[in-house]
């Protein structure tokens, strides 16, 4: 039993809710009265229901965000329909910005911003039988310096099995339109002699997967050496992983950078736009020179994993202005490309260019662009689409050679969204398509549609799939390497022998 229950759902059960711990560990003579429970948004939400009020809180506090917002709106609605008398607080991003823009009424207190201090004030009344008036409670951002570090409210079970996210800072100084910490420009350090004890005791504890969740984690040099320091100290195998923006390494931090071993660091390099106007008009910085330097020195000179993000359907991109991008970014890196689609994040400025660019958002969660005066619905489709077929071809990993076989030498862009659209026609689905039946789909279209040699791309699938032991080809692939032919075996041929390896495959294939 516990007098406040701290809830969300997550994104996914790996995943851990660093505010929620937060808010306990500074919820003073609360805490102990105070339990964490946290879903993800695949749970049913009556059994989630459930599960909140067996523990019998007079309070529930929900962390609301884009890709929880519909499911905790009807969560909400089952709790005080079988309990009214339970108080539900919300806080998060998606209760932090009028308008609301999720049917929230059935809440009692929404908490604005940062939530320890005034979640605390607010549970205090509460818990003294005062109900306070003013439902929405406005931002009263903390002092980091003044918080209980978090990391204590890790379980044996979230260190060992989930990941453990961490901050050593909060706010942006910069100001790019779509991006909810645009809003918050003043950048807050937690006291970094405390903040490295709190990483010692969780490395002691057993941690190794360690998510930063500063956003601009490379801008302070003091904190950022501090902290490498750190990690470079440690035994791998570990996996820390930061987000850093494209134009601040300088030598000191690039020397560190060197050292971490394979499979140790990860990096997520924002770009979102190489445009230098499209840049302009959503207020983001955009150094052209050092993107190219640094993404050179990144992949050559380090061994991170890096990870790089585009966004579609920015203001006054067009779709082969996103395109242009997208080539540029495959001739400076092989790193993993997030194509993302832009989002219209509660309160930020992006909101400014609704008009003069005929921005149309989705109006349910998680807000996604459905159009502009540059991309229509069905161009803008079929982009959202091509995110996905790259995530399962590129981003994999699992065809590096034959998914360039798509455009050779030549337009990435042009190459795959053809392939993309290709591959849509044949599917209707953007997902649940097995890695044996994308290799057939991919040999098919590079040798029925672009006529390619068959046995070239047989090898270049195969060899591709077989960089992992013990992975079985698809029959139409063995079929045609079979054959040996320079051209593909005719269509009756590659069928019967496809078939007869199947049977043969049926128990192994997955
Ligand atoms: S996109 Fe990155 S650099 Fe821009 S405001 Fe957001 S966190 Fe800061």
């Amino acid at each position: 039993m516990a007098d406040i229950v701290l809830s969300t759902l997550n994104a996914r059960y790996i995943h851990t809710a660093i505010g929620l711990r937060s808010i306990r560990a500074n919820l003073k003579e609360f805490r102990e009265r105070t339990t964490i429970a946290e879903y993800t948004i695949s749970d049913q939400l009556i059994d989630v229901a459930e599960k909140l009020l067996a523990l019998e809180p007079r309070i529930i506090g929900l962390g609301v965000y884009i890709w929880n917002g519909l499911q905790v709106a009807q969560l909400i609605r089952i709790i005080k329909a079988v309990d009214p008398g339970v108080i539900i607080v919300l806080g998060g991003p998606e209760v932090s910005h009028l308008p609301l823009r999720l049917e929230l009424e059935s809440a009692d207190y929404l908490v604005q911003g940062e939530g320890e201090n005034n979640f605390y004030r607010l549970c205090r009344e509460l818990l003294a039988g005062h109900r306070p008036e003013q439902r929405l409670i406005p931002p009263d951002p903390p002092d980091p310096g003044r918080l209980v570090l978090p990391y204590d409210e890790y379980l044996d079970e979230d260190i060992l099995h989930r990941v453990c996210y961490v901050e050593a800072s909060r706010g942006c100084p910069f100001c790019c339109e779509f991006c909810l910490s645009s809003m918050d420009k003043t950048v807050r350090y937690f006291p970094l002699e405390a903040f490295l004890a709190a990483l010692e005791t969780l490395w002691q504890r057993g941690a190794r997967n360690f998510k930063f969740i500063d956003r601009t984690f490379n801008l302070q040099l003091a904190t950022v050496t501090r902290i490498l320091d750190f990690f470079l100290a440690k035994e791998p195998p570990y996996l820390v992983h930061f987000e850093v923006i494209p134009d601040h390494f300088p030598p000191p931090l690039k020397e560190q950078l060197r050292q971490f071993p394979p499979g140790s660091l990860q990096l997520e390099v924002g770009i979102q736009t190489l445009n230098p106007e499209v840049a302009a008009g959503i207020s983001r910085r955009l150094n052209m020179d050092k993107i190219r330097t640094n993404l050179r020195f990144l992949e050559q000179e380090t061994r991170a994993h890096l990870h790089v993000d585009l966004i579609i359907g920015l203001p006054g991109e067009s779709a082969q202005g996103f395109g242009d991008n997208l080539n540029l970014l495959t001739s400076l890196t092989r790193a993993e490309i997030q194509l993302g689609v832009l989002k219209k994040l509660s309160g930020t400025a992006i909101s400014r260019h609704d008009r003069t660019h005929r921005m149309v958002y989705s109006p349910l969660p998680p807000y996604e662009i459905l159009a502009t005066d540059q991309i229509d619905f069905q161009e803008m489709q079929g982009l959202k689409r091509l995110t996905r077929f790259w995530d399962l071809l590129y981003n994999s990993g699992n065809f590096p050679r034959s998914v360039r076989l798509l455009w050779e030498e030549g337009d990435t862009f042009q190459g795959f969204k053809a392939f993309s659209g290709w591959l849509y026609q044949e599917t209707h689905s953007t997902w649940k398509i097995s890695l044996k039946r994308m290799a057939e789909l991919l040999y098919r279209y590079l040798v029925e549609e672009l006529q390619q040699e068959g046995t070239r791309i047989a090898e270049a699938i195969a060899g591709d799939l077989q960089r992992i032991q013990g992975r079985p080809l698809p029959p139409l692939i063995r079929a045609q390497l079979k054959t040996g032919s320079k051209k593909p075996a005719p269509a009756q041929a590659i069928t019967e022998e496809a078939k007869s390896i199947g049977r043969r495959q049926q128990k192994h294939l997955a």
